[in-house]
C-alpha cells in the first residue's frame, strides 16, 4: 500500500496565518493513487513545492468551511492541478473534484471552478463513493459556519478527519471504527476556546471511540499551543498526556512538512 499523507501546514488561526510560524497549507492525502489536498490555507501552493510535492497530481480537491485557513489557496491549488490549462483555441481542460460548501463556492471565481469536472456539495451526514472510496461527511460544531469533518472507507482501513470542531454529544461515535484520526486540536491542557478543542476536553471523547483508533494525528496548533506568545512548545507534553490518558498507542504530533506511510499507522 502506498497510501501517505503530507502535512502542508500544521498551523491554525490567524497568528499561524501572519506568521507561518507553522504555516497553514492543510494536507495532501493520498489513497488508491489519487492525490487530495485537504483544506488548502494560506502558503498551500508555497508549502506543496517547499515539500517536494506535485501540485500536478492534485485531483481531489476538499475545503471543509469558509475560513481563511482553511480555503484561501484553492484558486491557486485548481490552477496548478494541470501543467496546460487549455488547448490552443483556449478550450479549458477540465480536471478533479471539489468537495466544500457554498459559501466557500461564492468566493472562488467562475474561472476556477470552470476548471473543475464536478463540484459536490456537501454536509455532514452524507456519503458520496468517489473512485470506489465511500466518503462520509462527518458533523463539526464550529460557531455558526457550515461545514464538515471527513471519513474515508477504503477497504483496507479508514481515516478520518475532524476538521475544525469542539466537542458535542455524539462527536466521538461519527470516529468508531476509524484506524487513522487527524485531530484538529487549537490549544493545549485546559485553555478552551468555544469553537475549537483543547486537550482537557477531548479526551473523555477521544476514551469513547469505539474501537480506539490506532493512530491519532494532531494537527492545526494554535498560538497558544506553539508560537512565540506561548509559554513553549506545548504539542510533545499534549502527545504525551493523550497517549497516557487514552491508552492509544500511536499519537503522532505533526509538524510541517511530515510525511506518514499509512501502512505504518494501522498497527
Ligand atoms: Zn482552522
Ligand atoms: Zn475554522
Amino acid at each position: 500500500m502506498k497510501d501517505e499523507l503530507i502535512f502542508l501546514g500544521t498551523g491554525g488561526g490567524r497568528h499561524h496565518i501572519r506568521t507561518q510560524y507553522r504555516a497553514t497549507g492543510g494536507f495532501l492525502y493520498k489513497f488508491n493513487e489519487i492525490q487530495a489536498h485537504i483544506d488548502p490555507g494560506p502558503g498551500a501552493i508555497v508549502r506543496i513545492n517547499q515539500f517536494d510535492e506535485d501540485p500536478a497530481k492534485t485531483d481531489l480537491f476538499i475545503v471543509t468551511h469558509f475560513h481563511l485557513d482553511h480555503y484561501s489557496d484553492l484558486s491557486a491549488i485548481i490552477e496548478s492541478s494541470r501543467k496546460i490549462l487549455h488547448d490552443r483555441n483556449y478550450n479549458y481542460f477540465k480536471k478533479g473534484t471539489l468537495i466544500t460548501t457554498n459559501q466557500v463556492l461564492k468566493y472562488i471565481s467562475e474561472y476556477h471552478l470552470n476548471m473543475v469536472e464536478k463540484i459536490v456539495i456537501f454536509h455532514a451526514g452524507e456519503v458520496m463513493m468517489y473512485k470506489g472510496v465511500n466518503i462520509i461527511g462527518t458533523k463539526i460544531k464550529h460557531s455558526d459556519i457550515e461545514g464538515f469533518g471527513l471519513k474515508f472507507n477504503l477497504s483496507d482501513y479508514t481515516l478520518g478527519y475532524t476538521s475544525d470542531s469542539t466537542v458535542f454529544e455524539g462527536f466521538a461515535e461519527q470516529f468508531n471504527n476509524t484506524d487513522v484520526l487527524i485531530l484538529n486540536l487549537l490549544r493545549p491542557d485546559s485553555i478552551v476556546c468555544k469553537k475549537h478543542l483543547c486537550t482537557d476536553q477531548v479526551i473523555p471523547y477521544l476514551n469513547k471511540i469505539n474501537p480506539k483508533p490506532a493512530t491519532i494525528i494532531l494537527t492545526h496548533f494554535g498560538a497558544y499551543m506553539d508560537s512565540p506568545l506561548s509559554k513553549k512548545n506545548f504539542v510533545p507534553s499534549q502527545v504525551e498526556k493523550i497517549k497516557k490518558l487514552t491508552n492509544i498507542k500511536k499519537v503522532i504530533g505533526a509538524y510541517d512538512g511530515l510525511k506518514l506511510k499509512i501502512e505504518k499507522l494501522l498497527k
